[in-house]
């Protein structure tokens, strides 16, 4: 027999995901909402401009919470290095945002505004516009990047039937009944492609921005993938990547499953809860969703038997994998109703509509659908289900609130993290991006964060010490006594 080999960890990946929330403000007083969308946006951050900042702020907890245009609210998670402290990030903007929502709330009742502002972290608002949930994987600068990205692409198109959140989708010529389908993105992606510079990545976003070094590393930017809920959706999502990704830069390849037309396969894929219907590969042959991801699904395992010693986050990742398209498979979504988003909010809806004795097209279930996505503590249904045991939680309920001000002591975002404590504690301006800190004093030097990983660093220690000392009078401004 051969000898055992060494074994090693996953490589280390930074990791980060963003979240677009759908805002709606509900009349209280039974009439026509107070506020549209923009209004209840911008009341919502109304405390962060009013402490003299933008709508663009790094908190705390390492993490980006700001306001683009387009009204949707957006938390992008600190960089991760671990499955969990990215659970804890993920779910850490959902209570960030339910906080503000609820300061915002008491505002309007203060003002006798008859509303409630409502944050919703799924991927449709009420007038069938999409917004969206992107990953961010760190990859080594190497000449196939895109050959890599490019063979991934059947993976994104069909990881759906796994980490999909469940959709209800109605006909609007109100024809057919309204049927569950696996994702809210899959019928949105057009987009992305008008909007990638080739067909063969469109899942992809092509811009070369890696917030790092650049001559080491790229930031894979996948911008297709519902907002997940359930945290188990959330680990399979990003560690089965992690693994995938794992995989390719150590040689693996997947480049014999590519899809021939992998628009048509992401709604095919959506639509049909079977996880059986055929898509056309590149070279020719038929291939079903199911066996896809079963095909990935045994290339990593494969990969992880010869040469991984895996985290136990990372285990728990394969073994999702294998469960949920057992699934699938055997049409029995109560295989992983605790853990994956489609299986518990079609298990809820489903659920409901039996005792009620409706379709999914009632009112009312549409009300529980987006009860399911809804971060209001009291509103939502997650700590209900949570508490139930109806979803399964992978990070406690503590260690999620504590990332919101705590951020990941691993990596680079424990430099940004502290900086911005100790500039608020102070009451120091700080200027702040992904890589760059700079203290506007007008004399301390700016520091790029270049490495992700360092969670280190003499230059930042210099920075925090140079704001314990007394702030510099400004420069041109002369107080005089009359
Ligand atoms: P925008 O969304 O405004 O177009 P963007 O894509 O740069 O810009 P941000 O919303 O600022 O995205 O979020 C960037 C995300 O990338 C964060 O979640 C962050 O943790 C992550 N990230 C930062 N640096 C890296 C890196 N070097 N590798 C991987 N992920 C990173
Ligand atoms: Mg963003
Ligand atoms: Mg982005």
């Amino acid at each position: 027999p051969a000898a055992p080999t060494a074994r090693r960890a996953p490589v280390r990946r930074i990791i980060g995901v963003e979240t677009e929330y759908g805002i709606t403000c509900a009349s209280t007083a039974g009439g026509p909402p107070p506020l549209d969308a923009d209004h209840a946006a911008r009341e919502l951050f109304a405390p962060l401009i009013a402490r003299g900042r933008s709508s663009n702020v790094f908190t705390r907890g390492g993490a980006r919470l700001y306001l683009d245009v387009g009204s949707h609210p957006e938390f992008a998670t600190a960089e991760c290095d671990s499955l969990t402290d990215l659970l804890a990030q993920d779910r850490a903007g959902e209570l960030t945002m339910a906080d503000l929502a609820a300061q915002a709330n008491a505002r309007l009742a203060a003002q006798d505004v008859p509303g409630r502002i409502h944050l919703l972290k799924n991927n449709l608002d009420a007038e069938g516009a999409g917004f969206g949930c992107h990953e961010n994987y760190l990859v080594r600068r190497r000449g196939d990047y895109w050959n890599d990205a490019r063979t991934l692409v059947p993976h994104l198109v069909t990881r759906q039937i796994l980490v999909g959140a469940g959709h209800i989708l109605t006909d609007p010529a109100g024809k057919r009944p309204a049927r569950y389908v696996f994702s809210q993105r899959a019928d949105q992606m057009e987009d992305a492609v008008s909007s990638a510079t080739t067909r063969s990545r469109p899942l992809i976003n092509t811009r070369d921005e890696p917030h790092a070094d650049a001559e080491k590393y790229r930031r894979m930017h996948v911008i297709v993938g519902d907002s997940n809920i359930a945290q188990g959706s959330t680990l399979l999502k990003v560690g089965a990547m992690d693994l995938l990704l794992d995989y390719l830069e150590g040689g693996g390849d997947l480049s014999d499953l590519r899809l021939a037309n992998p628009m048509r396969a992401i709604r095919d894929t959506c639509h049909d809860l079977t996880g059986t219907v055929l898509l056309e590969l590149a070279d020719g042959r038929t291939i079903t969703p199911v066996e896809l991801q079963s095909e990935h699904l045994e290339r990593v395992r494969a990969h992880v038997d010869a040469e991984l010693d895996l985290t136990d986050a990372h285990r728990c990742v394969l073994e999702l994998w294998e469960r949920g398209l057992e699934a699938v498979r055997t049409g029995n979504p109560a295989l992983v109703a605790t853990e994956l988003d489609w299986a518990a909010k079609q298990q809820l809806l489903t659920r409901y509509a039996q005792r009620a004795g409706t379709g999914l097209d009632d009112p009312r279930v549409a009300r529980l659908a987006l009860a399911y996505h809804d971060v209001d503590p009291t509103d939502g249904l997650r700590l209900r289900l949570e508490t139930a045991g109806l979803l399964k939680r992978i990070v406690d309920e503590p260690a999620c609130r504590a990332a919101v001000d705590t951020p990941p002591a691993t990596t680079r975002a424990h430099l940004r993290g502290t900086a911005v404590a100790r500039a608020e504690e102070l009451r120091r301006d700080l200027s702040v991006d992904w890589v760059n800190l700079k203290l506007d004093d007008g004399h301390t030097r700016p520091v790029a964060l270049r490495d992700p990983f360092a969670a280190v660093d003499a230059r930042v220690d210099a920075l925090l010490a140079a704001m314990d000392e007394p702030e510099p009078p400004r420069s041109g401004i002369l107080v005089t006594s009359p």
